[in-house]
């Protein structure tokens, strides 16, 4: 069977071809700059990129370039379209309306719709991908995998916020989370690895990446997360400034004279660890200028960034009433071993301790116990894997 993942952004459309009898790619890639002057497809096979240059004004003209470039009769690696079995998307948001993975129709095309306003940075964009993929290929199955659909399990305590409970009710403003894909996959990796069943495990899941969230997950199940609403909370980020005192908007906006949206748009896009240092949102240049040009404010942004995870793990281990395993995971997590060194510092007394040469040691794309020889707790690396888990979750609906 071969499932088509497509995962489309704004201005940007990717895809991962899989086989799944063997669960590999077979190829992958990413349409760019869709509307915008200067579109371009690049296609990895495992020959080599094509670089195609060609104007594409929607989604719609992506999806029938990536289809034209997939039975491409050089480039290519299927003779027609009618070998794609199934397209799984990745969807942001799955608001209160789903708890798991669903097959696409106009019902639940219409939900997503509707739900658009949850996420507006991404849902439109995800909406455009599923309607372009449908137009080009109207008699293919599709799948929607949500975001949030993993933290569903969340009891009312964690996903409540204490406002106005008639505003969460006619609104549904509260905690959803995001990440849940990788907080699945790699949580599902780390009970294989325990070797014991799901539901004796309590382990803490740590995606940090250019954005970040940590996941609290009893029993293989979800029971809180850090991201809330938007993606906006929890730990700081790249450029995002991750939990802040609400009352800072009201001052900020009085002082540089903003507007609503635009405090919101300063939130997500100036602060986190390029706020703080004022070098880079890019982890590999910020442990750079603080260790090899001993720049302050970079040190000071890892110590912010490594403290807030640090207490997100302590909450958790309450939350959790112990802990036996602590993942980490995506592009920080899994190459950034200063960080992780930082974090696990000063944690012993929750039973977690390194190995500082095994977590001195590059990620090489497997699972990587890291933890010290007296650790009580399991601490791994592991590579997250956000597309095979869509189309896994895709395969099982087409075949159901
Ligand atoms: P992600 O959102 O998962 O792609 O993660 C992006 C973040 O990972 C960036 O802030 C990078 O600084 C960080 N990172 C650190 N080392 C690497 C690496 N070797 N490859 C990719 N990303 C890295």
């Amino acid at each position: 069977m071969k499932i088509l993942v497509v995962n489309a952004g704004s201005s940007s459309l990717k895809y991962q071809l899989f086989d799944m009898d063997t669960e590999t790619v077979i190829v992958k890639g990413g349409a760019e700059r869709i509307g915008i002057p200067g579109s371009v497809l690049k296609h990895k096979t495992k020959d080599g990129e094509k670089i195609i240059e060609q104007d594409m004004p929607n989604h719609k003209v992506a999806m029938q370039l990536v289809l034209h470039a997939l039975v491409h009769p050089e480039y290519g690696v299927i003779r027609s379209m009618d070998e794609i079995d199934a397209v799984g998307h990745r969807v942001l948001h799955s608001g209160s309306d789903f708890d798991r993975s669903v097959l696409l129709d106009d019902e639940v095309l219409a939900i997503c719709k509707k739900n658009a306003e949850l996420g507006p940075l991404h849902m439109p964009a995800n909406i455009l991908g599923m309607e372009a993929c449908r137009e080009v290929m109207p008699n293919t199955p599709m799948a929607l995998v949500f975001d949030t659909a993993f933290h569903a399990t969340m009891p009312p305590h964690a996903y409540l916020y204490a406002i106005d409970y008639d505003d969460y009710k006619n609104y549904k403003i509260r905690r959803y989370g995001f990440h849940g894909t990788s907080h699945k996959y790699v949580s599902q990796e780390a009970i294989k690895y325990l070797g014991k069943p799901a539901e004796q495990t309590k382990i803490v899941t740590c995606h940090l990446g250019g954005g970040s969230s940590i996941s609290a997950v009893l029993g293989g199940k979800c029971i809180d997360t850090s991201m809330g609403f938007t993606p906006l909370a929890g730990v700081p980020m790249g450029t995002r400034s991750g939990d802040i005192d609400p009352a800072v908007l009201e001052f900020l906006a009085e002082k540089k004279g903003y507007s609503l949206p635009e405090c919101i748009t300063y939130l997500n896009k100036k602060c986190g660890v390029a706020g703080i240092s004022g070098v880079s949102s890019d982890f590999r240049d910020l442990t750079k200028a603080a260790d090899e040009e001993g720049n302050e404010r970079a040190k000071l942004a890892l110590d912010v960034f490594c403290y807030g995870v640090k207490k997100y793990i302590g909450a958790y281990a309450a939350a959790l009433n112990g802990l036996d395993c602590l993942v980490f995971t995506a592009g920080i997590g899994e190459n950034t071993w200063e960080v992780r060194r930082m974090i696990c510092d000063g944690l012993d007394y929750l039973g977690i301790t390194l190995d500082p040469e095994q977590n001195g040691r590059r990620n090489d794309g497997s699972i990587h116990d890291i933890s010290g020889k007296d650790s009580r707790v399991k601490v791994l690396v592991i590579p997250t894997n956000e597309e095979l888990v869509i189309a896994r979750e895709t395969k099982e609906l087409v075949e159901a």
